[in-house]
């Protein structure tokens, strides 16, 4: 449904924010992109939605490569939801308008009332002449996700789309993103710092480390079974794991990637080979671990 290739976003500044990624999003998958803040994941998903051009490589929608004259289809089919929903509507447009806006600029017929009740605000019609101020943060979200809805999308890529919102109300919108990949068969990749959200919400995931994927897999795979350092060390984050693995060295730089393994400059079992060797997106297949690969 949504795939890059080798896709590389390098800014002026000299930020390798995307580095080489290669990625894919199967119908009515859901994927979590994974790993810590500055490793490139809104870069990413802007390069996905068409809104970053990639320095190289290709972003692919239902196995065509983005055409350039075909943005305005590539921006209706890929719908970007971002964290703080109370940014992304205006607050003197009413939500019916705001549902009505994204298909009225394409052209297109609406349903809004359709768009509210899929995104959980039901009755839809005691939404339509409210403003954003007028709902919580949780409220607001299925809002701008009604937006999205609105258009018909095939994918959404919805960039840390619970951070802003109280703990309390997140599982409910990780629970609607579910809902729409089994009634809709709506495909989406969902950005997150956090891994234990991926057990949440997603089919596979995959884990990001200074602008490119290091381990994928299934969600078995990854949270159960990690086998890239990195990995671990998110896992030993979250609150059922028994120990806490602290990373030493600078935070990561994307101006200045360290050679070989890219992680190798925080990497607790780091062997002389790490400088040198790159290492491959570790495959999902427990019978390859990464030392394995330098050595
Ligand atoms: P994440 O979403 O994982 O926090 P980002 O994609 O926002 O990561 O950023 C990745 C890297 O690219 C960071 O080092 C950030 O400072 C840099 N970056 C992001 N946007 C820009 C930009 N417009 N110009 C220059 N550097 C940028
Ligand atoms: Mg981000």
């Amino acid at each position: 449904m949504l795939e890059t290739r080798d896709l590389y976003v390098t800014y002026p500044g000299g930020a390798r924010a995307v580095d080489g990624v290669n990625l894919r999003v199967g119908p009515g998958e859901i994927v979590a992109l994974i790993g810590e803040s500055g490793c490139g994941k809104s870069t990413l998903a802007r390069a996905l939605v068409g809104l970053v051009k990639p320095t190289s490589g290709q972003v692919l929608h239902q196995g065509a490569p983005l055409d350039p004259k075909r943005m305005k289809e590539h921006r209706r089919k890929v719908q970007l939801v971002l964290q703080d929903p109370g940014g992304a509507l205006n607050p003197r447009q009413t939500v019916f308008d705001a549902v009505a806006e994204g298909p009225r600029l394409h052209g297109l017929s609406h349903d809004v009332a359709g768009s509210l009740a899929k995104a959980g605000l039901r009755p839809p019609e005691e939404y339509f002449r409210r403003y954003p101020h007028e709902l919580s943060g949780g409220q607001q979200q299925r809002v701008v996700i009604a937006g999205a809805l609105a258009l018909n999308p095939s994918v959404i890529v919805a960039d840390e789309p619970v951070a802003s919102l109280d703990a309390s109300v997140r599982g409910e919108i990780l629970k609607l993103l579910l809902g729409l990949r089994d009634e809709l068969g709506l495909s989406a990749l969902v950005v997150s710092h956090d891994l234990g959200l991926a057990w949440n919400i997603a089919d596979r995931v995959a884990v990001m480390y200074l602008g490119r994927i290091v381990e994928t897999g299934t969600v078995e795979e990854v949270l159960l079974r990690p086998r890239h350092p990195y990995t671990k060390a998110l896992l030993s984050v979250l609150p059922s794991s028994p120990e806490r693995i602290v990373l030493s060295g600078e935070p990561p730089d994307p101006t200045r990637v360290p050679g070989g393994c890219r992680f190798h400059p925080r990497c607790p079992i780091r062997v002389d080979g790490c400088a040198v060797h790159d290492l491959p997106v570790l495959p999902a297949d427990d019978s390859v671990a990464c030392l394995e690969v330098v050595q």
